[in-house]
Formats: structure tokens, sequence, C-alpha cells
């Protein structure tokens, strides 16, 4: 089951290589979880020193325009000084959100990283991580997981409040429990993201060459044999969402570089008080926020403040240019007790990573917001392996009639 989208019916978000909306710093790969669909090999003598981390800060500062910078890893907690990386971003003037699995994350620690400039948190929960205490949990019971941090973070305040999972076969099933989980809880939960399975299948198809040398691909991290399904579509979990319910509508995109018709990122931004969703709102809306926000700022939009998010009201005044936010405030004003109950902004991206088409073209994000640094240079953040183990990214070569060159 797919949806069938029209992408010129949608907002091209305006992303682009050195000019986007977010950046990915990788301050360590050591992490405290084992999860399935992670693309870095865990390290713990990984952590890069300070001067390092602000060398790579200056490589994003020269080549691209940003918004936010999302503090990955590993997990950036494991890093002794991650406090001090949320500063040096800070202080650069951009907003440094943490991807984290949130075990090492504590009232405390998130109350300092708050002083220090902390614009937001991006926490990976899923079924497929060995987690203490949640192991053999469900996508439906992981929401109250994730409640708890979604209330610790509304509690500190101020904080922009983002949960992510990856999307298995077996679990794309639940995907429409966490998405009315999301809604129950649209007062602080700001943003919702799914991200379809990837891995590299070894299957006998393709010789790997870097730089035209000939490879063997099979020890990276992300390498897989057997039959895991990798072919999972943005629009696959667009149906699956659409099925339970009907009026998700996306307006924005990023599509691939290879196939200009592929939903890379897909983005719903839907309109609701808390426990009803009442509407989506259309391309335009997108368009203006990203728009106005580069005239004011210089730069496309990451991560909305929590202020943001809860002015779904004043977003109404743009009724007449959108026709999807007309008929959210249409749904929302027919009952007028409404206007007693606050009316949020809820942001839901869906991620299709890296597709390998037959003929070996690698399908990427086009504007990827995740580029990293690699040797001074911006890099995929999904395929650091490949310059870390072989100093160059790999290319996928069919075989000629079954056989290697
Ligand atoms: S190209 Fe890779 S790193 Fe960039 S957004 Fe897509 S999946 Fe993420």
């Amino acid at each position: 089951m797919t949806a069938s989208l029209d992408h010129n019916s949608l907002y091209r978000l305006p992303w682009t290589l050195p000019d986007n909306a977010i950046s990915w710093l990788e301050p360590t790969a050591a992490c405290n979880l084992y999860c399935e669909g992670c693309y870095r090999t865990n390290d713990p003598k990984s952590h890069k020193p300070l001067d390092e981390v602000a060398k790579e800060l200056d490589v994003f500062m020269r080549l691209r325009k940003t918004d936010g910078i999302s503090v990955a890893g590993g997990d950036p907690l494991c890093h002794p000084e991650a406090t001090e990386i949320v500063a040096m971003i800070a202080e650069r003037g951009l907003k440094p959100i943490l991807n984290t699995n949130g075990l090492a994350l504590s009232r405390e620690l998130l109350t300092e990283m708050k002083r220090a400039g902390l614009w937001g948190l991006t926490l990976h929960i899923d079924s497929k991580q060995r987690r203490p205490h949640w192991r053999g949990k469900s996508e439906v019971e992981l929401n109250e997981l994730r409640l708890e941090y979604a209330q610790l973070i509304g509690e500190v305040g101020g904080l922009s409040c983002a949960f992510n999972s990856t999307v298995y076969e077996d679990t794309m099933e639940s995907v429409p429990d966490v998405v009315a989980w999301g809604a129950q809880h649209i007062d602080i939960v700001h943003v919702l993201v799914f991200i379809a399975f990837r891995a590299a299948l070894i299957n006998g198809d393709f010789d790997y060459y870097v730089r035209g040398e000939r490879i063997e691909f099979d020890d990276i991290r992300y390498a897989a044999e057997g039959q895991p399904r990798v072919d999972i579509l943005s629009t696959d979990i667009l149906a699956t969402i659409q099925d339970r319910f009907p009026d998700f509508r996306p307006c924005a995109y990023l599509n691939g570089t290879e196939k200009p018709d592929s939903f890379k990122w897909l983005l719903t931004g839907r309109l609701g008080t808390k426990g009803q969703v009442h509407g989506c709102v259309g391309p335009r809306f997108m368009e203006l926020a990203q728009v106005s926000h580069h005239l004011r700022h210089g730069r496309y939009l990451a991560y909305s403040s929590p202020r943001v998010h809860r002015s779904g009201r004043s977003m109404l005044a743009v009724a007449p240019l959108d026709r999807g936010i007309a008929r959210a405030g249409f749904a929302y004003l027919r009952n007028p007790l409404r206007l007693l109950r606050r009316l949020h902004y809820q942001s839901v991206m869906i991620i299709q990573p890296i597709d390998v088409l037959p003929d070996g073209r690698q399908n990427m994000c086009d504007g990827c917001p995740d580029m990293t640094v690699w040797d001074g240079r911006l890099a995929w953040s999904c395929r650091l392996e490949e310059p870390m183990n072989f100093g160059g990214f790999v290319q996928t070569v069919p075989k000629r009639d079954g056989t290697s060159h």
C-alpha cells in the first residue's frame, strides 16, 4: 500500500547544500544503547576534543548557512563535554538540538544545558533498541516512555520537543498509533519524525568502488545480509497513516537527487487542540514560513520555538492565502467553546533515506539537511562510515551478467 502524491501540488522545501535549515554535528560515535537501524559503529574512544568540534562548526559557518545544528552521534550525552558543545553552538548564534536516546538525560542536566543555550531535543525511541527496562515493548507501549520525556522537557520549559523512530516492515502498522499519541499531546510534543529503515543489502547484484578501486563492502556497519526490507517508501508510511487518518495531508517535501519525483522528506503540519487535530496546513503556509524566516534571519527555519507552536490561532491570519489553514480554522471555530482552548501546531516528518536504484545510482536527499563534516568538507552523515573506512564514498556498480568485474 503506497500513497499517490503529486509533487507539483506540494511546496519543495528550499534547502540546498550551502543554504539549509539544519546541519549535523557528531562530537562522538560512542553510544550507551544499541539501535538496529543505526548508521554508526559504536566507538567509546571517539570523543572529539573541543578544538576539533570548533573546527567543524567553523566549516559549517564557512560553507553553509544553517539555522539549527543537530548534535548527534553515537549519543551526544556520552561526550563528557556535551554541555560545552551546546554552549559553543549557541555562542555562534545557531540553535543546538540534541539528538539523543535520552538514557543519560536528567532534569539537572537538561536545566544546565538549557542555561548553556540548548534550543531543543529530538529523542530517538523505538522498539528495536535494546533499552534497559523497556525491552520487548511495542511502539504503542513505548508511548508511555515518550510521554515521560515530553513532560520532563515541558516542565523545564522553553525547549523544542521532538521524537523520532525508525520504521521497519513489522512496526509500520504502529505508526498511526504514534501519530494519534502525538495528537493527544500536541501541547507538549512539537515534532514527530518517522525514518524508513535502510541498510546496504549485500546481495551479489553489485560491485563496490571507491575512486576507481574495487572494495569489499560487507564489513561496514550498515551493510546487511539476508532479506530485511530496505525499500520502505515515505509514501508507504504516509498510506499507513492516511488509512487511519484520511485528512492527514503533507504540504512540503525534499526530492531525491536521482529521482525528482521521489519524496525523501515529506512534511505535514497539523493544527489542533489537545487530543483533536482540526486540519493540516497547506503548501503556501510552509512557503511563507520558510521564506519569511529567511528574509528576517538570513536562513531557513528549523525547529520553531514552543511559543510559536502554541500560537496556532495567530497562524489562522494566513487563512486567505492557504486553503489548509482556512479548513483547519473553520473546523476549529465551528464550536465557539473551542476558543477557550489553545490551538497548537505540530510537524510530522517522514524520511526515506538513501535508495540504490537498479542501475546503481544512489538516490540521496536533495538538499540534505543532515550534512556533517568529514576531513574539512561537507559529507552525508548517513554514509559517514564510507569515507572513514575507505577514504571516499562508495559507488555501486551493477555486475555484468551477474559476474564480478
Ligand atoms: S541524504 Fe542521508 S544524511 Fe542526508 S538527509 Fe538523507 S538520509 Fe539523512
